[in-house]
């Protein structure tokens, strides 16, 4: 097995017992990312000096024995829409360019001061905005598997640099499926924690009443891992819940009985009209694989779930068009050439975002706009609030929901990208989870006759994490 194929745990145990160091790990990742970036485009910026320094650093810290930890001295990479001091740090926007952020995102910062190497920052649709990362200004990601086939989006990069075996983890951001759903079109574990449990400072906001930063890897361990690193009360970001964070890895261990596993599967899940037949059979074969391990299957419904990529796409917009206001093309990227102030920010503007950031200002301005605010926004916010109590009620009854992360494997590249319809609906079964705020889990649990990635989603009560990586780890267990 190559280097650069481990997972973290496996890593770290190569590092500790000195088999190979930090350098020779940071290496065998970045000669992937030569060979491979050029047909997969995962990277937009790759930081090889920095990172092999770092991975110096790291080699000594070992050396020494001294506050090593599980990630000291292994390579991540970074979504782009998050900040990493004195890297360039775009969103996929050219509007960005330039940016070289003066900090690290509270979450970078937590994982880079443990010795953790900062390998490259991923591609991803223009600020999070898409599902194919075909939105992206620096060009669309291809998909591992099959490279006619899309990553997924808009996290697209970091799914194909952990996949492809470019980076050994990845941190990404999930406003509405953009972790989970390339990591089930990639094959990999992707994780939306519950809105507030890992600091959003740092991040390039889209809609900051949901977006979640999380980790994508290769195994449930793995996360539960990345989760305890990143996770906590951050005084930069208000919305942080205050609550301890718990041991997820220990608690990994300690698998719950899965004969006293109630798992609920809704009905608006597996019976979409629409859904593809062998993602279908794929997510069924679990379903029985579950009973036969023990666990109870309870079938239910969730009545305003559908109600989820409507509200999802009032409420997103209204978020981004505010948070995007501040954009400007006075300092970091493409300026237009004009000399009147009003002038200046608006070709810039135009210049500087593709056109699915354009549609989402409009959308939302006019969301957001005086008369409009109420039928809008506000009815948004309320069915936003029947879909929270759905869940609550699901989760008197069950431990955790289980459905499909997509109703379809990894489209083809341009086969939606004039659709935009039908590439928001490729959110239908990530919105639910990420409007309501509540923690969910992408594991892969199969493949098509063709070799694409099938994964399927758990989702656990507003910061139930801990159920969501056991189950996610017996799901793991079973699929095998
Ligand atoms: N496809 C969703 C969107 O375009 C996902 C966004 C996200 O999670 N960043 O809004």
């Amino acid at each position: 097995m190559l280097l650069n194929e481990l997972t973290i745990v496996e890593a770290a145990d190569g590092l500790r017992k000195k088999k190979f160091s930090s350098v020779e790990l940071t290496e065998a990742c970045l000669k992937r990312i030569h060979e491979r970036n050029e047909t997969l485009n995962a990277f937009i910026t790759v930081a090889d000096e920095s990172a092999l320094l770092e991975a110096k650093r790291a080699d000594k810290q070992i050396q020494k024995g001294v506050a090593v930890h599980a990630l000291t001295g292994v390579p991540f990479s970074v979504k782009d829409a998050i900040c990493v001091k004195d890297i360039r740090s775009t969103g996929a926007a050219k509007i960005l360019d330039s940016y070289l952020p003066p900090y690290d995102a509270t979450v970078i910062e937590k994982i880079r001061l443990l010795g953790g190497i900062m390998i490259g920052k991923t591609n991803c649709d223009t600020f999070g905005h898409g599902a194919s990362n075909e939105n992206s200004m620096y060009g669309p990601v291809k998909n591992p598997h099959d490279e006619t086939k899309v990553a997924g989006g808009s996290s697209g990069g970091s799914a194909a640099s952990v996949a492809d075996h470019m980076a050994v983890y990845s941190i990404a951001e999930d406003t509405g499926g953009s972790i989970r759903w390339p990591a089930s079109a990639c094959g990999i574990v992707g994780f939306r924690p519950s809105y507030g449990r890992n600091s959003r400072y740092g991040i390039m906001p889209m809609a900051s009443s949901l977006d979640v930063v999380g980790p994508m890897a290769k195994t449930v361990a793995d996360i539960a891992l990345l989760m305890e690193t990143m996770a906590g009360h951050d005084p930069k970001d208000a919305t942080t819940v205050p609550d301890a964070v718990p041991a997820y890895t220990k608690k990994l261990k300690n698998k719950p009985a899965t004969a006293r596993l109630k798992i609920g599967i809704p009905k608006e899940y597996l019976e979409l009209e629409g859904l593809n037949k062998e993602v279908k059979a794929v997510s069924e074969t679990v379903i029985t694989r579950l009973k036969e391990a023990g666990a109870t299957i309870i079938p239910l419904s969730l009545p305003h779930t559908k109600y989820a990529i409507p509200v999802y796409y009032i409420l997103v917009p209204s978020e981004d068009s505010s948070n995007l206001a501040r954009l400007d093309g006075i300092r970091y990227g493409v300026r237009a050439d004009e000399s009147a102030l009003y002038d200046l920010y608006a070709a810039s503007r135009a210049k500087g975002f593709p056109d699915e950031v354009k549609r989402r200002i409009m959308i939302g301005t006019y969301a957001l706009s005086a008369g409009y605010y109420d039928a809008y926004y506000r009815k948004a916010a309320r069915v936003r609030t029947r879909i929270i109590r759905d869940f609550e009620e699901a989760f008197r009854e069950v431990d955790a929901i289980l459905a499909p992360t997509s109703p379809f494997p990894a489209f083809g590249l341009g086969e939606k990208k004039d659709d935009v319809l039908a590439m928001y609906l490729a959110d239908i079964f990530v919105s639910p989870a990420a409007v309501a705020g509540i923690p969910a889990l992408s594991v892969p649990v199969g493949k098509t006759k063709a070799g694409l990635p099938v994964g399927m989603q758990v989702i656990g009560k507003r910061l139930g994490e801990e159920i969501v990586l056991s189950i996610g780890s017996l799901l793991e267990g079973i699929c095998k």
